[in-house]
């Protein structure tokens, strides 16, 4: 679609429903896919007022004034939302922001300690006599615990690489598609839950 046309639309959708923060948001993203990039500024922060949660809108937020040429404002919204999006168990905005940061030279804010697998290997080590609880094969072991705690620990001890790669993009999903926030408790034990019945450890748990 021509990017005039889908900036006039959702101009309108944000215009018709300014308390609804998707027409902002999609808004701001037709500035930016259209290098519109100062316009792009206030329907992101629209976004955020709106839904200060909405750890996407500090991540395009953030590339917006960048583009600007305003990286000291950019690099405070992208911490901003690093937190954010830490808080709500966003990783995907997380890491990105992050990284943005880290590839800027700004200091990243300190991730909260959750059984998130943030950037687990899955390339397995061959160890004699270990086989994997779940595939019952002798596959690679995991070269180190995918995470801190009793969960991780019985993970190392029973669970092959391979089959911790499965959960990996499984464990999105799961966050994703139930609006679990890893932060609070609630939601830290429905994910493990979640994981323990997919690596089918419930009878060493
Ligand atoms: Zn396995």
């Amino acid at each position: 679609m021509d990017p005039e046309v889908r900036i006039q639309q959702f101009r309108q959708m944000a215009d018709a429903d300014p308390e609804n923060e998707l027409g902002h948001f999609s808004l701001g993203k037709a500035f930016l896919d259209a290098e519109r990039f100062k316009e792009a500024i206030k329907p992101f922060q629209r976004v955020i007022e709106l839904k200060p949660g909405f750890s996407k809108a500090f991540h395009l937020l953030g590339v917006t004034l960048d583009k600007c040429g305003i990286r000291a404002d950019a690099i405070r919204t992208l911490a901003k939302g690093v937190s954010v999006a830490d808080e709500q168990g966003d990783r995907i905005p997380r890491d990105a922001m992050a990284d943005l940061l880290r590839e800027w030279g700004a200091p990243v804010p300190a991730f909260k300690e959750t059984n998130a697998p943030a950037a687990a290997s899955t390339e397995g080590v061959q160890v004699d006599g270990f086989t994997c609880l779940r595939c019952s094969k002798p596959s690679g072991k995991l070269p180190k615990r995918p995470f801190k705690g009793p969960l991780g620990e019985k993970i190392f001890e029973h669970i092959c690489a391979s089959c911790w790669g499965e959960w990996i993009p499984m464990g999105t999903k799961v966050i994703n598609e139930l609006g679990l926030v890893l932060a609070s408790q609630q939601g830290q034990d429905s994910y493990d839950q979640y994981m323990i019945e997919f690596l089918q450890l419930e009878e060493v748990t």
